[in-house]
């Protein structure tokens, strides 16, 4: 069952029921919805065993609902990687204060492992199941058959772990947000040797997009254009990046660049949150998710972000600098989101997005404004006028469309449960596989609804 996650991408969390065992996979917050429907659709699991609790990688959407499940499920033991687990200590914390920007305080009175002496405790419990390991899980009181589950590194982010399940003779495999192309510091996806019996397939780049297909090469050697003639011209450059991953691919590549001599050495900007997460990233330099044991987001050199009510004032508005500002899709309240209002006044400056942006996101509206029209977006009372230069780049820490189809032909499932994705996502890729592989079940579960995978 999804119980967040189908035919969407959200509150990412799957139970999956296995001779007996219950195994719930993940538990995030909806970015966009408020109330309960941010939170996994826990409730329908009513009379079902939960046994373990595994979680796949440290981004929100499947990490920032865990307190919340652990309110139903204090005693059930969690799992994740090492670096997911650290990931985990500065990711809860922001999950735990962005809740009162979303909900009522009525859902937040109901919400008492999100306090700060309860978030600890869930990272206590989580005990670590490293990349390329197994562990044999049993139901905590029927005597069921067990099930031996592998965490495969999916690429994407830091940490990043499939899940391969074996029972019975029959395996299903869970990508979680997996890319089997390299990014700059993080490898590509390793997957279980075929054939497997379920595959449990993400579908966010499902659809065809032309711009996905750029290389990267190619998306690096445009941004560089980028940067450069808005140095040049004087302006300054603001990335919009997610704090974990995004920004610290971007700050590498971005560094090395400037390294080689193919930008000009002006500061670079990055926010407190980001940075401690780069931390991490540099404390797990051997770690099987990475490329290379060399590249250190701290060998970049960065000036650190003023606070909220300091934006307005820095020092990028008056020399040419690259800023790095949390968050992506500029959520409302966030730095770039701020940002990106006076940013948009100066016609020699320029917005850079590198990612994917959900259309309900200011980041979407300002990603595909028109220069020279008025704008409004998020919560701004009045429009701005649309003068600086805006282009999108595609740096997807997820797997292309073709990507997605080679997973299915190097795993050769009878079953293919495509998750996380929008409803076009979703529908694109069901086609491409069944136009590939016509005799493979093809399914998309709704959330709250059962599904037999045999
Ligand atoms: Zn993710």
């Amino acid at each position: 069952m999804a119980l967040g996650g189908g035919r969407e991408i959200g509150a990412n969390s799957f139970y999956y029921g296995l001779d007996g065992t219950g195994l719930l996979i993940d538990a995030g917050l909806h970015p966009e919805k408020t109330g309960w429907a941010a939170f996994p659709a826990i409730e329908a699991l009513e009379g079902k065993p939960v046994d373990h609790f595994l979680i796949t990688h440290a981004h929100t959407d499947h990490l920032g609902a865990v307190p919340f499940v652990r309110q139903s499920y204090p005693d059930v033991p969690l799992y994740a990687t090492s670096e997911t687990i650290e990931l985990a200590k500065i990711m809860l914390v922001n999950s735990a204060s962005l809740l009162p920007k979303q909900h009522s305080q009525e859902v937040i009175d109901r919400l008492p492992f999100y306090n700060v002496l309860a978030l600890p405790e869930t990272i206590q419990k989580m005990r670590p199941l490293e990349l390329g390991t197994s562990q044999e899980l049993t139901s905590r009181e029927a005597a069921g058959t067990g099930i031996k589950v592998t965490y495969y590194p999916s690429g994407h982010i830091l940490g990043a772990a499939g899940v391969l399940m074996e029972c019975n003779g029959r395996r299903i495999f869970h990508t979680g947000d997996t890319s089997l192309h390299p990014q700059h510091l993080i490898a590509g996806a390793q997957l279980p040797e075929g054939p497997i019996d379920v595959l449990v397939s993400e579908s966010t780049n499902g659809v065809v997009d032309a711009y996905l297909t750029h290389s990267r090469e190619k998306e690096l050697e445009r941004l560089i254009v980028t940067i450069n003639e808005t140095l040049a011209a004087d302006g300054s450059v603001l990335i919009p990046v997610f704090a974990l991953g995004k920004l610290q691919e971007m700050l590498t590549m971005i560094g090395q660049a400037m390294q080689e001599g193919k930008i000009p050495k002006v500061p670079i900007y990055t926010g407190g949150m980001g940075r401690k997460v780069s931390a991490i990233y540099d404390q797990f330099l051997t770690s099987r998710s990475r490329t290379n044991e060399v590249d250190k987001t701290s060998d970049v050199e960065q000036q650190e972000l003023p606070r909220r009510d300091a934006l307005f004032g820095g020092k990028y508005f008056r020399e040419p600098s690259i800023v790095m500002a949390a968050s992506g899709m500029m959520q409302d309240g966030t730095a770039s989101y701020l940002l990106a209002q006076r940013w948009l006044r100066h016609a020699h400056f320029a917005i850079c997005f590198v990612g994917y942006t959900d259309p309900r996101t200011p980041g979407y509206v300002v990603s595909h404004a028109q220069r020279e029209t008025r704008i409004k977006f998020g919560s701004m009372k009045r429009e701005v006028p649309v003068r600086c230069r805006i282009e999108r780049f595609r740096f997807s820490a997820h797997a292309r469309r073709e990507e997605l189809l080679e997973i299915v032909r190097r795993l050769k499932p009878k079953h293919v449960v495509l998750t996380h994705g929008d409803e076009k996502a979703i529908s694109a890729f069901g086609e491409l596989i069944l136009e590939n592989f016509p005799d493979m079940i093809v399914s998309a579960p709704e959330v709250g609804k059962w599904y037999r995978l045999d």
